[in-house]
């Protein structure tokens, strides 16, 4: 029985130990958050990590270890690579946290994104604002999430309530996208080097939180996905990645570039399962939980298509009644064992139906009970 230990003890990592014990896995988590969701089904190592004795005593006896939290330093991913093998590479962990790396990764790959520039100082500002022009998005470089760390610029009177908020940190100015949708990309690539590709999912957020993701996304044309996949292909095979990753991208009108219609923008990836992927469990042939899991164990990956259509909603701040919503046909409803907190992601629950009519039908219904 292989042991597999996990950077993070969020619902990731929980979704990821609830699609490992079918395979016959073990799981042991390091997390030093007074609560952890993955803790209620394994056993859990609570240190800070960069903790080397916390360390060693997740490592002893681990097969491999791989993350469901993308701010583990680079640093605790190279210790542990030193003793065992660590899948994602520690260097996707590293192009990932910080936004202006992650941008110059992308670009290097060949993938379009907004422009942006660095804002070391409240010096560089005006002249950031002055090439990238209004509107602008200032944001951290790093550890934000969730649409934290981050203040729309619409007027110059907007800079100085925006510094106030994020300044003293190093920061990035991005061009405000006008984006027709945003949409993700769920790519897994195994050990061997093969790879698959979810279909494109359509994403809706509200004050920068994932509320709501369709899949697959409404009008998907065989074209988008290929350009996607191209794209994704180039992440994968530039980082030499092993496992799920998620890219999201503004879909645009726009056509740039040559070949490909480059209507996608990068925004940003994540080296990990991902929230847009969460309708996979019940929406697709394998969820991304099970592929991450075959892609680091270097088993067949599993099919990546579609089982009819599916909608996933977020369970933020509040949970519905169970009854309630579970009396709703094709709905699938998932809690993470976390206290309710304002903004806390406390669960999610998919739709899914064969006929996408039926499915906003029934995605009204849940609007009666959940927030979207
Ligand atoms: P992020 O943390 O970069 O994923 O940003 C959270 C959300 O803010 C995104 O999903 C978008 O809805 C919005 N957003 C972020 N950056 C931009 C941008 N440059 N232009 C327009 N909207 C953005």
């Amino acid at each position: 029985m292989k042991s597999i230990g996990i950077l993070g003890g969020g619902q990731l990592g929980r979704m990821l130990a609830l699609a490992g014990y079918p395979l016959g896995l073990r799981f042991r988590f390091l997390d030093p958050a007074a609560e952890a969701p993955a803790e209620q089904l394994a056993e859990r190592v609570a240190g800070a990590y960069e903790d080397l004795e916390s360390l060693q005593q997740f490592a002893a006896g681990l097969d491999l270890v791989t993350y469901e939290f993308e701010n583990v330093p680079v640093s605790t991913a190279h210790f542990l690579e030193q003793r065992l093998p660590v899948l994602p590479p520690p260097a996707a962990l590293a192009a990932a946290q910080d936004r202006v790396a992650e941008k110059l990764f992308f670009q290097k790959a060949s993938l379009a994104t907004a422009p942006f520039e660095t804002v070391d100082g409240h010096d560089d500002l005006a002249g950031a604002i002055e090439r990238i022009g209004l509107p602008a998005v200032l944001k951290t470089r790093r550890y934000g999430y969730d649409g934290k760390g981050q203040v729309i610029l619409r007027r110059h009177d907007d800079v100085t309530h925006a510094w106030e908020k994020l300044g003293g940190v190093p920061l990035i100015l991005e061009a405000f996208v006008a984006f027709e949708r945003e949409v993700s990309l769920l790519a897994v690539r195994g050990r061997g080097g093969e790879t698959a590709f979810y279909p494109l999912v359509e994403n809706h957020h509200c004050d920068g939180m994932l509320r709501l993701s369709l899949a697959p996304a409404p009008g998907l044309t065989s074209e988008l996905q290929g350009e996607a996949e191209e794209l994704g292909r180039r992440v994968l095979e530039a980082l030499g990645y092993v496992g799920v990753l998620a890219v999201e991208f503004f879909q645009t009108t726009g056509r740039r570039g040559k070949g490909a219609s480059g209507r996608l923008l990068a925004n940003e990836m994540a080296p990990r399962v991902h929230n847009s992927g969460h309708w996979t469990i019940e929406g697709a042939e394998t969820s991304q939980f099970e592929n991450h899991l075959r892609a680091v164990l270097s088993l067949p990956l599993g099919g990546t298509a579609c089982v009819g259509h599916s909608a996933m909603v977020n369970l933020i701040g509040v949970v519905p009644d169970s009854a309630a919503v579970l009396g709703i046909p094709g709905l699938h409803l998932h809690l993470y064992g976390k206290s309710p907190r304002p903004g806390r992601k406390l669960g999610h629950l998919t739709l899914r139906s064969a006929d996408p009519d039926a499915l906003q039908e029934r995605l009204e219904r849940v609007r009666s009970l959940v927030e979207i």
